[in-house]
């Protein structure tokens, strides 16, 4: 997102919600769940040509940094969940990195390391991840592949990135063109019966803005309204099944910037309501979200 847009969120946000700056994560905690001499080479720039274009992006000194940030802001958010309820990173999401290779502007994953962190402290035992961005979460489902402790969900669009699909966990493929209405049938009728069976008591929600019509990297098609109340029904399950629910944002690649940053908008309000309607889990109210 150019800058400027990224400032235009950032106060958005800032009318809605407490911000602070995101923490950097611990190399540990990054390395407790990728290949330590991947995540060295990447620091130090020892990459191929390959992995950049694989990357979607040319090395350069400052991606190890943004990646702690971006994962720090998640880690925090983890934090404010299982504390409070909720939590909510305004970036995150970069659910391409596999263990041991970097791919879709995804060089950390995120969710997994902040899911592994919580369960490793006993702060969580059974993790589902819906990931509601418009991309396949292939890292993410690769990395938590026979893990009984996680589930990986995604509702994605059929034909886009990644062009081969991971199979782990519970994948809800939509044809090019999706509207509002078979997208909310398909959250509600496949993706939200798989969460509620296997039973998380932590619940990440990649609330992806590139699922909106007019996406420059999507093929489907929902109106702002329509993400709006994928969100709300995201955190009613929440709500209904008491479980502390994180949010990060993924992907948004609008041909207009500015309708991407009123989705992500309209997903920070949603947050705002279901944190301030009831808090599942914990009492401390709404926590503050983290911004990288
Ligand atoms: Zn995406």
């Amino acid at each position: 997102m150019p800058p400027e847009f990224l400032e235009t969120l950032i106060a958005g946000a800032e009318a809605l919600v407490q911000v602070q700056d995101a923490p950097e994560l611990p190399w540990a905690l990054a390395e407790a769940v990728h290949d330590p001499a991947y995540l060295q080479r990447w620091r130090s720039g020892d990459v191929t040509r390959a992995e950049e274009r694989a990357m979607g992006f040319a090395w350069d000194a400052s991606i190890a940094r943004r990646g702690l940030l971006s994962c720090g802001a998640t880690l925090a958010a983890t934090r404010d969940a299982l504390q409070g309820g909720w939590g909510l990173n305004l970036g995150g999401g970069t659910h391409h990195a596999y263990r041991e290779h970097a791919e879709g502007f995804s060089f950390l994953n995120d969710v997994v390391i902040a899911a592994s962190w919580a369960r490793r402290e006993g702060l969580a035992a059974r993790v589902a991840v819906l990931d509601l961005d418009v991309h396949q979460g292939n890292g993410t489902a690769s990395m938590l592949a026979g893990q009984a402790w996680a589930l990986p969900v995604s509702l994605h669009g059929a034909s886009n990135y990644p062009f081969v699909k991971e199979e782990a966990g519970v994948n809800v493929p939509l044809p090019d063109g999706t509207g509002d209405d078979a997208y909310l049938a398909a959250l509600e009728d496949e993706a939200f019966p798989a969460v509620r069976a296997f039973g998380p008591d932590l619940l990440f929600v990649l609330a992806g803005a590139d699922v909106l019509a007019g996406d420059q990297l999507g093929r489907l098609a929902l109106t702002p309204e329509g993400v709006r109340e994928r969100d709300r029904r995201a955190y009613a399950l929440a709500g209904e099944l008491r479980v502390p629910c994180v949010t990060v944002m993924a992907g948004g690649y609008h041909r207009d910037p500015q309708r991407t940053v009123e989705v992500r908008l309209s997903t920070v309000r949603e947050w705002v309501a279901a944190a301030g309607a009831a808090a599942p889990f914990g009492g401390r109210g709404a926590p503050p979200g983290s911004v990288p």
